[in-house]
């Protein structure tokens, strides 16, 4: 049985992951807050996962071009939103990150990748943080949800990445699918410096993710909660800064046992980028 006094004082303790550092999402002061910014560099992807948006956005016609959208004055930019940045390869990446180093000066350069074609030994430290997803703790259940057999592949380059640089695994927690994995899915992060687990955004376009989750408990805060407090035993546990934002806000109204029973509405409709194509190299 979990006490929820511990989970409070998990939510005042826990720090911002580093990837939403220089986020408006952490910013009170900003109303509409958007992602910081990012470079696109293909919506094309390598894996079939079953709760991908990306692939929802491709359907919808909304995947953005490729190219640097947002701020010309950033503080962070990641490399990408959407698709799989290594498709082009890691030498194409490397380039990527010295022009934008080039053209914005001090920048921190944030890499969200699936982990499968990047190659450690040629990325080395040039991006600031590496963030990893792994959605499984076996290779059975990776296969399952990715459609592809690289879970060992996977493990093998978020080791080698820490030994480089800051890196994220990066877990999308989906009751009903991978509950029973993120024992050993946050035992695997602890080599690396964070575990950044995220609440399931669903899309109704993700048939086969519909048929296999329990909606109720995707949609409760306190599950998620929950999952974060028991893995924080055994590794780095960070949630969305944005989110967490808003918990502390809710918090200072009402209590943790009313913050446990909320809800939130897990559906989205369709994924759009929400900042301006500035320029592409
Ligand atoms: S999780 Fe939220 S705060 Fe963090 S980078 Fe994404 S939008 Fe920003």
């Amino acid at each position: 049985m979990i006490n929820v006094a511990e989970i409070n004082a998990m939510l005042k303790k826990m720090k911002y992951p580093k990837h939403c550092i220089y986020c408006e999402g952490i910013d009170e002061s900003v109303e509409n807050p958007v992602h910081h910014p990012s470079y696109e560099i293909t919506p094309a992807c390598n894996l079939n996962c079953i709760f991908c948006y990306s692939k929802v956005a491709e359907v919808k016609g909304s995947a953005p071009k490729p190219g640097y959208y947002g701020t010309l004055e950033p503080k962070a930019i990641t490399i990408s939103q959407y698709g799989e940045p290594f498709v082009v390869g890691t030498e194409k990446v490397v380039e990527l990150i010295r022009k934008l180093r080039e053209r914005f000066g001090e920048v921190r350069i944030d890499i969200q990748t699936n982990g499968t074609l990047l190659d450690p030994s040629k990325l080395g430290g040039e991006a600031d943080i590496v963030m990893i997803s792994l959605d499984a703790g076996s290779r059975e259940k990776y296969k399952e949800i990715t459609g592809a057999d690289f879970f060992e592949r996977v493990v093998g380059n978020i080791k080698q990445m820490a030994e480089q640089t800051y890196t994220v695994v990066r877990t999308v927690f989906m009751p009903g699918v991978n509950d029973g994995e993120l024992e050993n899915i946050a035992k695997i992060a602890s080599i690396a410096d964070e575990l950044f687990l995220q609440p399931l955004s669903v899309y109704r376009e993700n048939r086969r993710l519909l048929e296999m989750i329990e909606i109720e408990r995707v949609e409760s805060i306190g599950e998620f909660l929950e999952a974060a407090y028991r893995l924080l035993k055994i590794t780095e546990v960070r949630i969305p800064g944005c989110l967490l934002l808003n918990i502390r806000s809710f918090l200072e109204k009402y209590d943790i046992g009313d913050l446990m029973l909320v809800k939130r509405d897990a559906f989205g409709s369709v994924p759009i980028m929400q900042r301006e194509w500035r320029f592409r190299f």
